[in-house]
């Protein structure tokens, strides 16, 4: 084996998980099973190495377009080993020293090409014991979270669909010992997951590991501290990125390497997250709700990396002028308030941009012109930067003042705003650094140098005037020798092997003087050297190399002179990123004419006019507003009723969307509103408006009932869509029947039910806070018309086979549907919801049932015979008779 295969040999054994880039000059090659995967993957050729000796199979990526091959492994499922030389080639030996810097997976990904720059990229970490524990960090920005809850791995489920990680660290023995939760977990969630030594999420370890990173004697200033699993797995976290980048504590400078990743300076805290103060939103309700994708387009990708879907709320509410803004709306959105003076700190800072549009479209010029602040840092912050990258952020820095400026409002300001502007810093030194050090517009490549200023540094100069002076040498000398030789067509030329050389062409090989060495022949000319151009070809050569080198260690000094900004860089980032936001939110507000919503701790919902802020932009006709009133005594829960098609699912997902946007801090589509706060929005979408997968569609429909019970709270708004459906109509009757009583007596929650069960709106009778509503339908011959208007009051018919005409159904299937309804409405159903044609003697009505529940709060006749009593009249043996009396009652009833 070569040296050279040996070295390759020694280091894939360190990384025989990954495909091993492995990087010899341009190119990053791959050898033996790697090349084979590689040449499958990516569809380039399989070529092989030593053709004398055993035949190695290879196969090579230029290192220019690397990403893209890169990019396409991880979402195939693999993970890639960079391997860089660690040192110059021309130090002289025969094999440089090489070494993995970095391990790239879909969770450590940082390459701008690869990122979505709207959407984060989490990497996760899980454990689940007594408490389950999970933190996430977007490894491109260093925002770095834990939380820790009670063991609940439903809970566990919705955080992680609304955390959407590209990557999920897991436990070994979670794999081993309770795969079913594995299986759980992954369900519905586009990330890779990875096993990760126990060890790794061993408290005492990753505690160490965390205030070893973050150089504190413990983790209090995070609000960490006290936190087990949650700290157990931020350090599994951490060590993980300690294997992924290798080079995270090498300093810059300290090796050759012409790229430097792997520092990870900018992950400057651990945040503890919490769900205390958030208004909660399970994965059904993500989905149903259409939050970030529509339902019909959700398709869980293996990359995290698409664009948000047309359709959705976010499609809506997404203004943003920059990647920052973007990525903190997502969280706003997935992540609403309950905190009512918060979401009123919002509202205002909304509220001043609605108003006044010159200020909002002159601020959000400004922040379309702004780097991606939190992207660069996390790049200086890890030895990524390029002078590009450090101009840009020059650049956006002193953008800030004007932006400040327009922060200044005349006769009085709000909290929100008086905190962005004083999070805003135009940090003028850090201006000062990267101004003076480096040209106005630098070239990309890092190594060729051209980008520090002349003057910033007089070696450098020097150097410069060396190359300068060689270079007029060169022309001077081709004019000399033109003369001395009279060869008009004599010409100096360069390439990489001979260097410097003159050229005649073979008509002139006589003339050719004494003191030249020929050196290469070509077809029409000869290639000739002197001593007197080596010397100065050495010279030129050696001054470009060195002042390259020079500009190159130059920078690092000013890119790690700029690593004291990080924090502060940080905070700015993040104040930008708020204000995008409310510029975003109130750009829409203004648009599409939203009003304030008043938010308070009532348990009352109250629109005026409200729409659905997806349908009114997307549909062609007008869409047509309605009212809601939810308050907790008289009307807690709305059975809403109309044909299909009528426009009750939109009208109550209508109602869940505008309490999410003015929990958002947002202004709502409708003319007036109050919001009573919500701790958590609960949908259930009937099965034909959902995608499931595997389990029936019944018990996913009961399921998802059953969280809903047994999690509501009064505070809570619960979404109700046709359940009952996957089941037999009685079936399906009696168990939406049994569900409303439940909310309706033990939780209390404000519920909207909408169903096209009828039956349903005798619960009003009944129920107290129960009332009915229906969208109201013309008739018009055989047609009906929908007018959109919900009014007060239940229907008793379903128009199905109005619906049915109006889909194309043929003309006479639609008359015989037309017979057989009347003649099941003459005639009833049986017990399991079956037509009984036959007019028998166990036929039942339809609504014979309700009355079957109606009954259950009649008087009972033990209560009848003990209300009749005087107890005071009675001895006590006659009491005793009376005993023995209703217990036979009693008796009678069960036998
Ligand atoms: P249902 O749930 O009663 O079957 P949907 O809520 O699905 O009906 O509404 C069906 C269609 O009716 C919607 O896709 C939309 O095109 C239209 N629609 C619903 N509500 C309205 C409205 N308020 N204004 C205008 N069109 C509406
Ligand atoms: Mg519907």
């Amino acid at each position: 084996m070569t040296p050279l295969m040996q070295q390759y040999q020694a280091i894939k054994n360190k990384y025989p998980q990954e495909i091993l880039f492995f990087r010899l000059g341009d190119f990053y090659e791959m050898f033996y099973d790697d090349a084979k995967t590689a040449s499958r993957v990516l569809g380039i050729t399989l070529t092989s190495r030593f053709k004398d000796e055993k035949t190695v199979p290879m196969a090579g990526v230029p290192y220019h377009s690397a990403t893209t091959y890169i990019n396409r492994l991880l979402k195939t499922g693999f993970r890639v080993a960079i391997c860089e030389q660690t040192e110059p080639a021309d130090a002289g030996k025969e094999l440089v020293d090489r070494s993995v810097i970095r391990v790239i997976t879909p969770g450590t990904v940082l390459e701008d090409n690869i990122l979505n720059s709207r959407a984060p990229n989490f990497l996760c970490a899980l454990t689940v014991g007594d408490t389950i524990g999970l933190s996430w960090i977007d490894l491109s920005t260093g925002e770095f979270k834990a939380q820790e809850f009670p063991n609940n791995i439903n809970r566990l489920i919705d955080e992680l669909r609304r955390i959407n990680p590209a990557e999920c660290l897991v436990p070994e023995y979670l794999a081993d010992q309770k795969p079913e939760i594995l299986t759980a977990l992954k369900n519905g969630l586009s990330a890779t997951f990875t096993s990760a030594n126990d060890w790794t999420f061993e408290y005492t370890n990753a505690y160490k590991t965390l205030l070893e990173h973050f150089h504190t004697s413990n983790l209090a200033g995070f609000g960490c501290e006290g936190l087990k699993s949650g700290i157990a797995s931020a350090g599994a976290i951490m060590q993980y990125l300690h294997h992924t980048q290798p080079s995270h504590n090498l300093q810059p400078g300290t090796t050759k390497l012409e790229i430097m990743h792997g520092a990870l300076k900018y992950i400057t805290k651990l945040e503890r997250y919490t769900a205390d103060n958030r208004l909660y939103l399970d994965r059904t309700t993500q989905v149903s709700l259409e939050l970030l994708n529509t339902i019909s387009s959700q398709r869980y990708s293996t990359t995290n990396m698409e664009e948000t879907g047309y359709g959705s709320l976010f499609w809506v509410l997404d203004k943003t002028q920059s990647g920052m803004g973007a990525r903190l709306l997502r969280d706003w959105l997935l992540s609403p308030l309950t905190d009512i003076s918060r979401i009123k700190q919002r509202q205002q800072g909304v509220g001043v941009f609605v108003q006044d549009m010159t200020r909002r479209k002159d601020l959000q010029k400004e922040l379309k012109n702004c780097v991606d602040i939190e992207r660069v840092t996390a790049k200086i912050g890890s030895g990524r930067a390029n002078p590009r990258d450090m101009l840009a952020l020059r650049k956006t820095l002193q953008r800030i003042p004007l932006i400040k400026s327009r922060l200044v409002l005349q006769d009085k300001t709000y909290d929100i705003i008086k905190d962005i502007f004083t999070r805003l810093d135009p940090l003028e030194p850090l201006q000062k650094i990267i101004a003076t050090a480096l040209v106005d517009d630098p070239p990309l490549e890092i190594t060729e140098g051209g980008f520090i200023r002349d003057g910033y540094n007089p070696e450098l100069d020097k150097l410069r005037s060396m190359c300068r002076e060689g270079m007029d040498f060169i022309a001077r000398f081709q004019a000399e020798e033109i003369k001395r030789t009279g060869i008009n067509s004599l010409k100096v030329g360069y390439n990489q092997v001979f260097g410097y050389y003159i050229e005649i062409t073979n008509v002139h090989q006589t003339k050719i003087p004494a003191n030249y060495t020929r050196k290469q022949t070509l077809k029409n000319a000869e290639r000739y050297i002197t001593p007197e151009l080596k010397d100065y070809e050495t010279q030129v050569l050696h001054a470009r190399e060195r002042s390259q080198k020079m500009e190159y260690e130059i920078f690092l000094k000013v890119r790690q002179g700029a690593e004291k900004y990080i924090v502060q860089l940080q905070n700015i980032a993040s104040a930008i990123a708020q204000l995008d936001c409310l510029l975003s939110l109130a750009q829409v507000a203004a648009e599409n004419n939203y009003c304030a919503p008043v938010v308070d701790d009532s348990l009352v919902i109250k629109i005026i006019e409200g729409r659905h802020p997806v349908l009114e932009r997307i549909l062609e006709e007008k869409f047509i507003p309605n009212d809601i009133l939810l308050d907790n005594e008289q009307q807690r829960i709305i059975i809403l009723t109309g044909p299909n098609m009528a426009g009750k699912s939109t009208y109550i997902r209508q109602v869940a969307l505008i309490v999410l946007m003015a929990q958002m801090g947002g202004f709502v589509p409708a003319r007036e509103a109050v919001i009573g706060v919500v701790d958590r929005i609960f949908t259930r979408v009937g099965a034909s408006d959902e995608l499931t997968r595997g389990a029936s569609t019944f018990m996913v429909e009961m399921n998802e009932t059953a969280n809903i019970l047994n999690n509501a709270t009064t505070r809570s708004l619960i979404i109700l869509d046709e359940i009952g459906r996957g089941t037999s109509t009685f079936d399906g009757v009696s168990i939406a029947w049994a569900v409303t009583e439940y909310i309706h007596d033990r939780l209390g929650s404000r519920t909207l039910f909408a169903t096209h069960y009828h039956e349903l709106t005798e619960l009003s009778l009944i129920l107290p806070a129960v009332k009915n509503y229906h969208i109201a339908v013309r008739e018009w011959g055989e047609k009906i018309i929908f007018t959109r208007k919900i009014v007060s009051g239940g229907t008793d018919k379903s128009y199905g086979i109005h619906v049915a005409r109006l889909a194309g159904l043929p003309q006479d299937t639609v008359k015989r549907a037309r017979q057989i309804l009347n003649q099941l409405e003459k005639q009833g159903f049986d017990l399991q919801g079956k037509p009984l044609l036959d007019g028998g003697a166990h036929k039942l009505k339809a609504n014979e049932l309700n009355q079957l529940a109606l009954f259950s709060t009649l008087p009972h006749p033990v209560a009848e015979a003990l209300k009749g009593l005087d107890v005071n009249a009675l001895t006590p043996l006659q009491a005793l008779e009376k005993l023995a009396e209703i217990k036979k009652l009693l008796d009678k009833e069960s036998n």
